[in-house]
């Protein structure tokens, strides 16, 4: 079973920012910039490039809400997802980075 599996799970502990039934969105453990959470889908999905537009849906609303309980929608964020090997993917679970809390580089994560 892959860490955020585990998460899902409860095996594994979380600092959790909001749930329901399909999604999950908890804090990373090694933040990059001030506000750093990973979004995530409870259904294992290895990459966003095998990920349903369905499931892709229900993200979406609940991103919203992630950026609302954050109260970063006036201030901004980015999201990233990366995708397999060239894309720096090191966990195997469909998750978004939303970064935000303060002005976020040009590009995030340098070789
Ligand atoms: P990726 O490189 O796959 O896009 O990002 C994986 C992210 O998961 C990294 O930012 C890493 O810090 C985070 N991460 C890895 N293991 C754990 C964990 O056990 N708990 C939490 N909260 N974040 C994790
Ligand atoms: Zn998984």
């Amino acid at each position: 079973m892959c860490i955020f599996c585990k998460i899902v799970n409860k095996e594994i502990p979380n600092n959790t920012v909001l749930e329901n039934e399909e999604f999950l969105c908890f804090h990373d453990i090694n933040p990059a910039c001030k506000i750093h959470v990973l979004i995530i889908p409870k259904a294992h999905y290895d990459s966003f490039d095998v990920t349903p537009p369905s499931v892709m849906k229900g993200l979406t609303a609940f991103t919203h809400q992630v950026a609302e309980k954050l109260g970063v929608k006036q201030s901004g964020y980015r999201l990233i997802t990366n995708i397999g090997n060239d894309g720096g993917q090191e966990v195997p679970h469909l998750h978004f980075h939303l970064l935000a809390g303060e002005r976020v580089g040009r590009l995030v994560g340098e070789k």
